[in-house]
């Protein structure tokens, strides 16, 4: 906890600080009782997008999704099951003006990157190289005007102070505006993306290694559109991590 100023401290004491989730007194930006409820993305998942199977079915390394070779980035990975207090934690950072939640979030997030750089528990033949860099999904100007942060930024800070790796937060455009992806079925998802990202200088991305960063990854149809612009500027690999993964869609 850093040290408060005395009009931080006075500030606290006016307003005593409470959880981003259920609104309880608490110092830090989520209780630990809410925190204690994130269902976290255990195996068995896809060796390549990170999407959890049912423990009950029969494993396979990759889902079904992975195995038509659709993706375009190399890993993916998410912290947190998109459901329950991980889905209101969300909710609450993005659409509720608390952007405290950026730092337990982003810390769950880098704990993800440094079990995968060291190989995901031998699930990966080849482990995550180092990032070069970290670059945030864009939100389009306007959106990002309205919510007044990008989320997606605030988490990106929070992991690149965890791992030592400098973030990029304009290496990434949103050069046309998208209909809100939540609002829309799995193939619209799809077609809402194309063309909605670009590289604001390629130059800037070749032969380098690029950890992108989201809040939530649903069909993967916004990290691959993502991945594509960059793999096109050049990029040596490129992962992916979020927050939240949705589990059925
Ligand atoms: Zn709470
Ligand atoms: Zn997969």
């Amino acid at each position: 906890m850093s040290r408060k100023s005395w009009l931080e401290k006075f500030l606290d004491w006016l307003y005593p600080p409470r959880c981003g989730v259920c609104h309880r007194f608490s110092d830090d930006p989520i209780c630990q009782d809410c925190k204690s409820k994130w269902v976290l993305v255990s195996r068995p998942y896809c060796l390549w997008c990170g999407k959890p199977f049912d423990p009950q079915a029969k494993t396979s390394p990759l889902c079904g999704m992975c195995l038509q070779r659709r993706y375009r980035f190399d890993y993916a990975r998410s912290a947190v099951i998109y459901d329950g207090v991980g889905r209101e934690t969300v909710h609450a950072f993005k659409f509720n003006r608390k952007p405290r939640l950026a730092q337990p979030m982003g810390e769950l997030m880098a704990e993800v990157a440094v079990r995968v750089f060291e190989g995901d528990g031998g699930l990966l033949p080849l482990p995550w190289h180092r990032p070069d860099v970290i670059a945030p999904v864009p939100l389009h100007p306007k959106t990002q005007r309205q919510r007044g942060y990008n989320q997606a930024a605030l988490l990106a800070e929070v992991v690149g102070q965890a791992i030592g790796v400098p973030v990029e937060p304009n290496l990434l455009l949103q050069i046309r505006p998208m209909k809100p992806q939540a609002t829309l079925g799995e193939k619209e998802r799809w077609e809402n993306v194309k063309g909605a990202f670009g590289v604001a200088n390629p130059e800037s991305v070749r032969g380098r290694i690029v950890l992108v960063v989201d809040d939530v990854m649903t069909t993967g149809s916004t990290l691959n559109e993502v991945a594509k612009v960059l793999k096109k500027a050049g990029a040596r690999f490129v992962y992916c991590l979020t927050f939240a993964r949705t589990v059925s869609m």
